[in-house]
């Protein structure tokens, strides 16, 4: 079946064109002005945007951690993605320590396959390094696994120095690629430790334990490893301008760096972890923690000048119930954020707040992590030969972010009341519609994705 979208523009990461776009089957077929095809179905998408399908390279679905489940499993979360016009996740499989890899990669699958609305892919998180996860990396290429993910804090996750060193230089032999979760371990934990003590145990010590500076001190200390190793890394969840100026001086080096950030290190503000009840202030833990104003706008101008490549959600979500789980302790707090539903409208409101280009926008949710991740060009951009993944974006008609209008499990948006500027009118994967006027009307079609190389 043909389908011809007449009178939009088409998005890419240089910016929006006016153009038609014909789409045969599951793959784009044309690109261009006022195109003519006799037996396809035509779509009016007059003064809309057409962006191609949105990436969301971080999210955690049907994760178990802190003693609980995420809300979302790959069905709710995936239907939440393509409400937000994100037609690809990349999810994080977690084996445990002393587990093998496969042994995660295949639990992933069984959690997803089958399942997901959307497509996907995973990441494989390295929590444990001796020769045995070693020799399995090669199988997990041969898998479409080509992005491994390290921890430099959470004890049942992360490694340390001399292991995460060894780990960079066997994925740079594969031509692999390693994202890590920057923060410094120990002096976190001391500063937990002392908060407990002196009965400081509600959310507003949470942030004051986990300060930028120990997020940059990380990223520098990942960054002089890569340096020595001489490997490019991604960053992922950057949070802190201090951390910022790490990638900086790495960049004046001559090193390459990938740094992700995320809607809420963009959009929300640490202040939030004084409201007052409980509940009003944990809805909000997540690590790394959300920080002052100055960060926000200091984030969303590198976001805005190119140090930024992607734009990922880290969606982990959890109900107020689950929250409530650390009220005589903030540690006990399950950390995440619901948000694959939402960072499209958010980054628009940047775009028409005149901050962004729709071209970053572009960049960031679709050109970027498709490359980075081995996906290019099969996602992340619209062309002929692409796969027919496309966000009908109205710029007209605002969105008022609420809990009661998402797909997603998780009770509550971190937005609520929000008014994003503009819509989403239609989601299409694949060449199928796939969510109509906000209803998701895609069954569990979504597919594993095989990826390639990194190549950005
Ligand atoms: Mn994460």
């Amino acid at each position: 079946m043909q389908r011809l979208f007449k009178g939009g523009s088409v998005v890419s990461g240089s910016g929006a064109v006016r153009a038609d776009l014909l789409v045969d089957g599951e793959r784009v077929a044309a690109v261009g002005l006022d195109l003519t095809a006799p037996d396809a179905q035509v779509v009016d998408v007059s003064g809309a945007l057409l962006f191609p399908g949105f990436l969301d390279a971080h999210t955690h679905f049907d994760l178990d951690v802190a003693n609980t489940t995420t809300a979302d499993d790959f069905a709710s979360g995936s239907r939440s993605a393509l409400r937000g016009g994100t037609t690809t996740v990349i999810d994080f499989a977690c084996p445990n320590k002393g587990e093998s890899l496969q042994h995660g990669l295949d639990l992933w699958h069984r959690k997803a396959d089958g399942r997901a609305a959307c497509d996907y892919g995973f990441h494989m998180t390295i929590d444990d390094w001796n020769d045995a996860i070693r020799r399995e990396l090669p199988a997990m290429v041969d898998q479409g696994i080509t992005s491994f993910k390290l921890y430099m804090t959470y004890p049942a996750m992360m490694v340390g120095d001399r292991d995460l060193f060894s780990a960079l230089l066997a994925l740079k032999e594969l031509g692999c690629i390693a994202g890590v979760h920057c923060e410094n371990s120990g002096v976190i934990d001391a500063l937990i430790a002392q908060a407990l003590a002196e009965g400081r145990t509600g959310p507003a010590s949470h942030p004051a334990c986990r300060p930028g500076p120990l997020e940059a001190e990380a990223v520098g200390r990942l960054l002089r490893m890569a340096q020595v190793a001489d490997t490019p890394v991604v960053i992922v969840h950057l949070s802190a301008a201090e951390s910022l100026a790490e990638v900086r001086a790495a960049r004046a080096r001559g090193q390459t760096v990938y740094v992700e950030t995320c809607p809420h290190y963009l959009f929300l503000h640490e202040e939030v972890y004084r409201r007052e009840p409980y509940t009003e202030a944990a809805r909000f833990v997540c690590a790394p923690p959300l920080r002052p104003a100055a960060d926000c706008d200091a984030l969303t101008a590198a976001l805005a000048h190119g140090e930024i490549q992607t734009v990922s959600t880290d969606h982990c979500s959890f109900t107020l119930a689950q929250k409530d789980m650390g009220r005589d302790d903030f540690t006990k707090i399950p950390g995440g954020l619901p948000g694959v539903e939402s960072r499209g409208l958010l980054l628009y409101t940047l775009v028409a707040a005149g901050r962004i280009t729709c071209g970053r926008m572009a960049q960031v949710l679709s050109e970027n992590p498709a490359k980075l991740y081995g996906l290019w060009p099969r996602k992340g951009v619209l062309a002929p030969g692409s796969d027919a993944d496309i966000v009908v974006y109205d710029p007209t008609a605002d969105t008022v972010l609420t809990a009661a209008g998402q797909a997603s499990r998780a009770d509550y948006t971190p937005y609520e009341g929000f008014r994003a500027a503009g819509s989403i009118r239609s989601v299409y994967l694949r060449g199928q519609l796939a969510v109509d006027r906000g209803q998701v009307v895609a069954g569990p079609i979504g597919r594993y994705l095989h990826r390639g190389l990194p190549a950005l």
